[in-house]
């Protein structure tokens, strides 16, 4: 049997009130706009499903006034992918648009860094600004699951699932996961929000949400090596994702990522001068 997945992006909301300044660190046009998409992600090989991240639901939007386009468990029905019945969840981290509406999927196990919960639950989050991503319902929801056995520590890098692989990075969480999925592409990297942007790891520009700066200075290198090439990096909110790849048949907001993207990603080809 081959271990070659299928790699869907699921893009459940987009924000274009965003500027340059809310996603690089020393940027030198922070008032420039920039967007940004969010994004669930499926693997499929054919046997088995995966679903990466679950994103967040219209509650949480109301309460951050932060629309979504669709429901992410409902989005993820369009490509074949049930969420009553999803049994493996891959939590990159527990901010807020990533592990939102866990109760959507009865019947799964989620993966999840020891050490994501152990800053998600511990002394880090007295402080405002380290809390303010994650959204404490979540938490509490997730260590619900622990209590039910439903939750599938790791510590580092592991096996999910033949040719799937997370490898903890941290940087922007301090238990960030990121998922190496081989395809027939070769090894897919999902950086997640190891990277947010191409520019962040292209160009080593931090993002302004961190736990700890200098795993995520090192992650920028990491995904890159997990993946073996810029071209299989897959940026956890880049709206280019949306052009670089081809967009799915006959459901508009899913690209296909395991067949490569349109063009080179490099510095040359994507960033625009004066970045
Ligand atoms: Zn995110």
């Amino acid at each position: 049997m081959s271990n070659a997945w299928k790699v869907h992006a699921v893009k459940y909301a987009h924000r274009s009130e965003r500027v340059r300044g809310d996603s690089y660190i020393f940027d030198d046009h922070p008032a420039e706009p920039e967007g940004m998409d969010y994004f669930v992600w499926v693997l499929d090989n054919g046997q088995r499903r995966i679903l990466v991240d679950t994103g967040y639901d219209e509650g949480e939007a109301r309460r951050r006034d932060r629309p979504i386009l669709l429901d992410p468990a409902v989005a993820i029905g369009a490509l074949g992918v049930d969420a009553d019945t999803v049994d493996t969840v891959i939590i990159t981290h527990l901010h807020y648009d990533h592990a939102g509406g866990l109760d959507r999927y009865p019947n799964a196990v989620f993966h999840v860094q020891a050490a994501e919960m152990a800053y998600a639950t511990g002394p880090c989050m007295c402080h405002d600004v380290l809390q303010m991503p994650f959204t404490v319902g979540h938490v509490c929801e997730m260590v619900r699951h622990v209590y039910s056995g439903r939750v599938m520590f790791h510590d580092g890098s592991a096996e999910v699932a033949p040719g799937v692989r997370v490898h903890c990075v941290g940087g922007h969480s301090r238990g960030l996961q990121v998922v190496e999925v081989e395809t027939q592409f070769g090894p897919l990297c999902l950086a997640s929000d190891a990277t947010h942007y191409y520019e962040n790891f292209l160009l080593g520009k931090p993002f302004p949400i961190v736990a700890d700066l200098e795993p995520m200075l090192d992650g920028f290198n990491t995904i890159r090596r997990i993946a073996g090439g810029n071209e299989r990096v897959i940026p956890g909110h880049d709206p280019m994702v949306t052009q670089l790849f081809p967009q799915h048949d006959t459901v508009p907001f899913a690209w296909r990522l395991d067949v490569g993207p349109k063009m080179p990603v490099s510095v040359e080809t994507l960033i625009r001068p004066g970045a």
